[in-house]
């Protein structure tokens, strides 16, 4: 979250910095609280695709706000294929979660227990080729509902960010395999004019003898057009706003009162800095 003219624009941005988030996603995740009450009775959780950690800041914040007198400290577990700064009480994994090493090592920090919540704002840097993107994005939602089925305790919660493209109604199927509630959920402060929303699936039930794998069977499905979901098959859920309506609007400009803030959180190892560098190296013009 850098200091940039963006800063006039975006005002989740600009709260974001002055409440102390390290990145404006963290309202997407308070306001979609304001709708589900997501960490009533939470004391163990996992951050799916945490850098650079607000979601996790929210989570420190309300588990131990939840917390009562004698509970030992929570637990929450974030993950990033990028280097995040530490955060007190979260312990930290870098790694990529399609992979399945990367899983066992999530799965190994809870010996044993299970995780009442856990959450997923990952996102693929986007090739603006949509249907590319909206793919990527669902394998990553795939491996991470996977992870989800060996660590979330029955009863427990899954909430995950999704592209609302055309197969969006595969993936609420195959969420619904596992949840009885799905519901698809746009926070005031995703911008309208972005696909994303949240899938806020609740009441975790896995199928009657499932055993979960490393295998990802979730993931081994042919998306063609002779696979599409028709008739009962088709599953659509609910859509709900979440956060105040009459607040801040996402994709509206504010003026910019007062001093621009420095960022809270730079980057730890931005994978633009390779590209410079690159950059200054004539790389690219090298390239045929
Ligand atoms: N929720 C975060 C926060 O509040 O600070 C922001 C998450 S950011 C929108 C998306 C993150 O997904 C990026 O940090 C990216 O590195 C991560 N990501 C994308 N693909 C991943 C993968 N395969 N494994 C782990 N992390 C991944």
């Amino acid at each position: 979250m850098g200091k940039s003219s963006k800063d006039k624009r975006d005002i989740y941005y600009r709260l974001a910095k002055e409440q102390g988030w390290r990145a404006r996603s963290a309202f997407k995740l308070l306001q979609i609280d304001e709708e589900f009450d997501l960490f009533k009775g939470v004391h163990k959780a996992v951050d799916l695709c945490a850098a650079p950690g607000s979601w996790s800041q929210v989570l420190t914040k309300k588990l131990n706000e939840n917390r009562v007198n004698d509970e030992s400290p929570p637990k929450i577990v974030a993950v990033d294929l990028q280097a995040m700064a530490p955060l007190e009480g979260v312990i930290q994994i870098q790694g990529d979660i399609t992979k399945s090493s990367t899983a066992e090592q999530i799965i190994s920090y809870f010996e044993g227990e299970l995780a009442d919540l856990v959450v997923c704002d990952g996102a693929p840097d986007v090739t603006g080729l949509h249907d590319m993107d909206e793919y990527i994005q669902a394998q990553l939602l795939l491996s991470a509902l996977n992870i989800t089925t060996h660590i979330l305790r029955p009863g427990g919660t899954f909430v995950a960010k999704i592209f609302r493209g055309k197969d969006v109604t595969l993936l609420y199927a195959q969420l619904k395999v596992f949840f009885p509630v799905v519901t698809c959920s746009k926070p005031r402060s995703s911008r309208n004019s972005s696909i994303e929303a949240f899938v806020v699936c609740q009441n975790y039930t896995p199928p009657e003898g499932y055993t979960p794998t490393m295998a990802n069977p979730l993931m081994d499905f042919s998306y063609g057009p002779e696979n599409e979901l028709l008739g009962v098959n088709r599953v659509i859920v609910p859509f709900v706003a979440c956060g105040d309506l009459s607040g801040f609007d996402s994709d509206k400009t504010y003026p910019l009162e007062g001093e621009s803030l420095d960022p809270l959180q730079p980057p730890i190892s931005a994978p633009y800095k390779t590209a410079i560098s690159l950059k200054q190296q004539n790389f690219y013009n090298k390239v045929p």
